[in-house]
């Protein structure tokens, strides 16, 4: 990430990030928050503990649009006293002839109303506070570096309402109750981390509880009406854990951790530190587990628990050492799940899109600060999938294990985890660095035939090509070859598809109603049964497919579904009612109630996902009229980018009608 400074006031000090980390070392924080949903501010009371490496006359701290009150410092275990100090816009300076070797305590109150990386979601009856640090700075809400190397202990507490539930990072060692209905939480850290890791939630949750095979503790949250959600969207949490404690080689660093889905999340989940916070559309039923699960979230932001957050990139440069080790480590907790054929498909899908992008001409270096997601995701686990090819599985287990030994708790580059591989490996592996990381190509011929080599599938799934060698591809979807592989004919050549391929499994089935959407009249009553499958992805296909090939059974194909709402999303619901809307003569006297549901859909008490298909399907209909319009303007200053982004879209394309 690229970090932007101003230099302020060089008369007191030139002090940069880099910088003032040789002159201070800041350990611990200790922040009393009270959250004030209704004007969507945090007032805090904060003590932080430091010591001096150098002798200097200032010291800051990051701290954006904050107001601030009652600064004082302590010197050692002396008295409080009053502390000089100014605030710009994005920091506070600390004015002291601060002595090396000498430690301090900082006390300050503030107070701010954060523009960013601290989100307010009033909805009805179930107000939503959270958080996101990372791109985002942690400052905006709590005085902290947005600097990662040096790290901290923080320690938060609030003071909430009983009946809603306060989770920061560490252990809740407090819980008790005040007055007026009014209860105070803590939480501990034990070890330090980077500021961009700090996080909250406050909302209505519960929970449920597991425990590692080494004692981890493992909190599970859900709100308190997905309790059926819970098992599906939580099942291999604990299996994954054990996996990758037992696969890293190195305990878990923390003292739980714990998972929060919240609405209208920017990314997909986000590591903080025994805290991940992921987005609530991956809470899912059973059914929806087989379509889009947690698992690969999951298991990502776990991996990070180690990877970035336990030891952390000093730079962006060194991004990779986070997201691909992330990556990684997920894609071999997921093969431990799903299989091998899940694994080298997924490895073959980062081939496929990393020579995209390089023919495409975007492929950068890995250690270029400003590379693709994909650079940093996939090539990072690429890199770390060669390079376990190459030195073997031992070699490369024990360099993890030493690499994470030597800088837990602290900041490191490239050369420190690949000097610990070639520590043990013995030779030198600058060759390999040039070629597969420093390299702004890909060498996608060579990691292509890495996994030629390592698995019979993929030699299988690149012979079942329908393009180049037609004749026998109806004969692959007759016999026994994998499923991804049957999908991939499927896809090619749909007409392919006979009454016997419908016996096959359920990812098959769902790329039969992906592809088939003319549907011959041998194959009705097979189609049909597609409306059964345990996937809200193929119900939705099969349901929007049939109601348009067979125009006389629609009423059928409609009471069949009626009481399907699909994903989080509710995907299968909004088709229902869109072709219920379209279908006259089927449940006539409903119709004005449907069509103020599918309206109703735009307003702000749903999610992001939710919105936006309602906008679309009545931009569809030509029906986004007042209510749907001015439920769009509202939507253009959504916290969610993705959101904003639609919605601008959608009213510029309406205007222009
Ligand atoms: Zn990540």
């Amino acid at each position: 990430m690229k970090k932007i400074f101003i230099v302020f006031c060089v008369f007191i000090m030139n002090l940069s990030f880099s910088q003032q980390t040789k002159y201070v070392d800041f350990k611990r924080a200790d922040g009393m928050l009270s959250i004030v949903l209704d004007s969507s501010m945090v007032k805090g009371t904060v003590w932080y503990n430091l010591d001096m490496i150098k002798s200097t006359d200032s010291i800051f701290l990051d701290a954006v649009n904050m107001t601030f009150e009652n600064v004082e410092i302590r010197v050692g275990d002396s008295n409080t006293q009053k502390l000089d100090y100014f605030n710009t816009q994005n920091k506070i300076y600390f004015k002291y002839p601060f002595q090396k070797n000498q430690t301090y305590t900082i006390h300050l109150d503030y107070s701010v109303k954060p523009k960013q990386a601290m989100y307010f979601l009033k909805r009805e009856n179930k107000p939503q506070v959270w958080t996101q640090g990372q791109g985002k700075y942690t400052s905006h809400w709590f005085p902290s570096l947005d600097d990662t190397n040096d790290k901290i202990i923080f320690n938060l507490s609030t003071t909430k309402e009983s009946g809603y539930t306060f989770i920061a990072n560490g252990l809740n060692t407090i819980n008790s109750a005040l007055d007026h209905n009014l209860e105070k939480v803590s939480y501990q850290m034990k070890k330090p981390m980077s500021s961009y890791l700090l996080a909250l939630v406050y909302g209505k949750y519960n929970k449920k509880t597991e425990t590692s095979k080494s004692g981890v503790p493992l909190e599970f949250y859900y709100y308190p009406e997905d309790s059926l959600k819970v098992e599906p969207t939580y099942r291999y949490s604990k299996r994954m854990f054990d996996f990758l404690e037992d696969d890293i080689g190195f305990a878990y660093p923390w003292q739980n951790y714990k998972q929060v889905p919240v609405h209208d999340f920017l990314y997909a989940g986000m590591e903080n530190t025994s805290l991940t916070i992921f987005s609530d559309a991956f809470m899912v039923d059973n059914i929806g587990f087989n379509d889009k699960n947690y698992v690969s979230v999951n298991a990502h932001e776990l991996a990070h628990q180690w990877f970035g957050n336990l030891v952390t990139a000093k730079s962006g440069e060194h991004h990779w050492l986070q997201e691909g080790f992330a990556t990684y480590y997920s894609l071999l907790a997921e093969r431990d799940i799903f299989g091998d054929n899940y694994f080298y498909h997924k490895l073959l899908e980062s081939v496929l899109d990393l020579s995209q992008q390089d023919l495409s001409g975007n492929g950068t270096s890995l250690l270029d600060p400003k590379s693709s997601s994909l650079t940093f995701y996939q090539r990072g686990a690429w890199v770390l999938h060669v390079l376990k090819d190459k030195v073997g599985d031992v070699v490369f287990k024990q360099a993890v294990k030493n690499y994470l030994k030597k800088y837990q708790y602290s900041n490191v580059e490239t050369s420190d985890f690949i000097n610990e591989v070639e520590n043990i490996y013995g030779k030198s592996l600058s060759g390999f660095v040039n070629y597969w990381i420093k390299n702004k190509a890909f060498p996608y011929d060579e990691a292509y035939t890495i996994l030629k080599r390592q698995s019979t599938f993929i030699n299988e799934y690149e012979m079942v090509d329908c393009e180049v060698n037609s004749s026998k591809c109806a004969e692959y979807l007759k016999y026994y070859v994998s499923d991804e592989a049957k999908a991939k004919v499927i896809s090619q050549m749909p007409e392919l598809v006979t009454t016997e391929v419908f016996n096959n499994s359920l990812k098959v089935r769902q790329a039969i109603s992906e592809h088939v959407t003319k549907i011959p009249e041998n194959l009705k009553s097979d189609y049909e049964s597609l409306l059964d499958d345990k996937s809200y992805t193929t119900i939705e296909n099969a349901l929007y497919n049939l109601w348009v090939n067979f125009p006389l059974e629609r009423s059928k194909y409609l009471s069949k579904t009626r009481k399907t709402i699909g994903f989080t999303d509710k995907n299968v619901r909004m088709l229902w009612i869109v072709l219920n809307l379209n279908t006259p003569y089927y449940d006539a006297d409903n119709k004005q109630v449907l069509f103020d549901e599918l309206k109703e859909y735009t307003s702000e008490k749903y999610n992001t996902d939710v919105r936006i298909k309602a906008f679309n399907y009545l931009d569809l209909m030509k029906s986004c009229t007042e209510e749907c319009q001015s439920n769009l303007e509202k939507a253009k200053s959504h916290h969610n980018w993705r959101m904003v982004k639609f919605a601008k879209q959608l009213s510029e394309k309406l205007q222009q009608k």
